[in-house]
């Protein structure tokens, strides 16, 4: 009973830390299969906190995606192309 749970708590582990990774799918604003990023590494990439990046996934200035478990993936593409402002700008 007890290796039956502590088996499945592994298993959970491993998804989590696979959907918190990169995942290549098609975005519809670029129209190809983009390697999209999770908000955590969104951030990372930009520089700026998760909050901002939920704030440019609303306004459209950063494509994005969800999942079907309900992740949302932002569109690398858009979010290179914000880097390169964000890196002259600071946001
Ligand atoms: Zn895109």
């Amino acid at each position: 009973m007890k290796t039956v749970i502590k088996f499945e708590k592994h298993e959970l582990t491993i998804i989590r830390v696979r959907r918190s990774q990169t995942v290549t799918v098609f975005c519809a604003v670029c129209r190809e299969k983009v390697l999209h990023l999770s908000v955590t590494r969104a951030s990372a990439a930009l520089g700026v906190s998760e909050t901002a990046v939920f704030r440019l996934v609303e306004s459209g200035t950063v494509h994005s995606m969800e999942t079907a478990s309900g992740a949302l993936f932002v569109c690398g593409n858009s979010v290179s192309v914000l880097a390169k402002q964000v890196g002259s700008e600071n946001l």
